[in-house]
């Protein structure tokens, strides 16, 4: 009697574990969420000191906390370009002087024969959707559906574009939604315009969590993001004279409700062990825009820069099972991304796809002490303005450091900081350097050695 229990118990047991190991074997959910002009200095887990983000310490501290995590631009378009491919907008032709990001009139987009981390995944049987802002081209053959993604809703470029004529940057701190005539898309059709940009941040929400509700027996990819907090702002009614930080701190309360409420429906779904969340941001702050626009915290310059603070943003990761916490001071990128969600999911990269990004889940996952990435290069459109190698980063080139207007000059000699003791890059130790000097010149030789110049396709009117 005591033996068949014994063995009805291990049974039972052998079925709980294979059930275990079914839904392991199955491939894991990703959502990458990516906000529009967030700081690194804009929310609690990373210092802000009144803006109150509850969801995203929470999800900090359950997850990893990313303190040397950069983008690959330094404005919209590059930057989602580079978070789409994996490699330098330059090599792509998304990147451009003339015009840095595309505009309601361009004519080009994200070249069709580049493969993006959506078409890779639904090539492995995701379900795949993009919630929020597009910016890689909003004419068909440019669209979110042909580029990986079954499911589109939000809008084709930036919120302030399509705008009233004649309006003053004044203007845009006291923003209405008809003055700004951009679309609301579902899938290739137009279902609003203007969008009602007062509930924006709340709509795409619903459509994640009815997104993650559909599709919870299959493995998705869901990139959510979001036009906020990029200028004009907009709050949801529940949020709007809420925070001490005014309006742009409700923006991030705003977001950091949504973040929660995408995170409580994969624990209610029980899919919080089998997925992986991003939170971060495409870009440093907006300072052109005072008050409006957001803090780089201890980092110095602003979006539209290669400083610091132009590119090196927030960064988390969630995944209670597979994660562990930590804060991570070790380097990584969004050109990463594709590589790492690829490693995870067990997906091989079509061998001609040559990304600029490393696999950091040995480093993320695993929790081996390696380095995947170990260099970093800071382009503002076209030009290289630093190198960054382990802790130090060589500027050849310099800008206002608010960004606009633009004032780039080359610089008569390089400076160097080292930025795990000098974070806000303010002590120039060039002249003492040599041999880290040296490197990075050797390192930025080889880079450019293998960036063949391209047609830009921001340009196409
Ligand atoms: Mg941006």
């Amino acid at each position: 009697m005591k033996l068949k229990l014994f063995i009805a118990a291990l049974c039972v047991l052998t079925s709980f574990r294979s059930t275990a190991q079914t839904s392991k074997k199955r491939k894991p959910n990703f959502i990458v969420i990516y906000t529009d002009d967030l700081g690194y200095g804009d929310l609690g887990t990373f210092g802000n000191p009144v803006i109150k983000t509850p969801n995203l310490d929470r999800m900090a501290y359950e997850g990893q906390k990313w303190t040397n995590f950069y983008v690959a631009a330094n404005v919209c378009t590059p930057s989602r370009a580079a978070l789409m491919t994996g490699k330098l907008p330059v090599r792509i032709g998304m990147e451009s002087y003339k015009r840095r990001v595309l505009f309601p009139d361009s004519k080009g987009g994200l070249p069709e024969s580049e493969l993006t981390i959506a078409e890779i995944l639904k090539a492995n049987n995701y379900q795949t959707a993009l919630v929020g802002k597009w910016h890689l081209g909003h004419l068909k053959q440019f669209a979110p559906n042909n580029n990986g993604f079954d499911y589109y809703f939000g809008i084709p470029y930036s919120n302030d574009m399509d705008r009233k004529g004649g309006m003053t940057r004044e203007d845009m701190f006291t923003p209405n939604f008809q003055d700004f005539n951009v679309p609301l898309m579902r899938n290739s059709e137009i279902i609003e315009r203007p969008a009602n940009q007062n509930k924006i941040t709340q709509r795409y929400t619903e459509e994640s969590v009815d997104f993650i509700k559909r599709n919870k027996e299959k493995p998705f990819f869901l990139y959510l993001a979001h036009s906020m907090p990029h200028v004009p702002l907009f709050a949801g009614k529940d949020f709007k004279g809420k925070s001490i930080r005014g309006l742009y701190g409700d923006i991030i309360e705003e977001l950091d409700w949504s973040v929660g409420k995408v995170l409580e429906t994969l624990r209610e779904l029980h899919l919080d062990e089998n997925t992986y969340v991003i939170f971060t941001s495409d870009n440093g702050p907006w300072k052109l825009f005072n008050e409006q626009g957001g803090s780089s915290g201890l980092l110095f310059g602003a979006k539209g820069t290669s400083y610091e603070g132009g590119m090196r943003v927030p960064f988390i990761v969630w995944s209670p099972t597979n994660i562990k916490p930590r804060v991570e001071m070790k380097m990584g990128s969004t050109l990463d991304i594709l590589p790492t969600l690829c490693s995870i999911a067990n997906i091989d990269i079509p061998s001609q796809v040559k990304t600029d990004g490393y696999d950091l889940s040995p480093l993320m996952v695993q929790n081996k002490d390696v380095n995947p990435r170990n260099e970093m290069f800071f382009y503002h459109a076209t030009d290289l303005f630093a190198a960054r190698l382990g802790d130090y980063k060589l500027y050849y080139l310099k800008n206002n450091p608010i960004g606009y207007p633009e004032k780039i000059e080359k610089l008569e000699k390089p400076v160097l900081f080292n930025l795990s003791v000098d974070p806000s890059e303010q002590y120039d130790i060039y002249g003492k350097n040599e041999k880290i000097v040296n490197e990075i010149n050797e390192l930025v030789r080889k880079h450019k050695e293998g960036v063949i110049p391209v047609k830009s396709n921001l340009e196409d009117l």
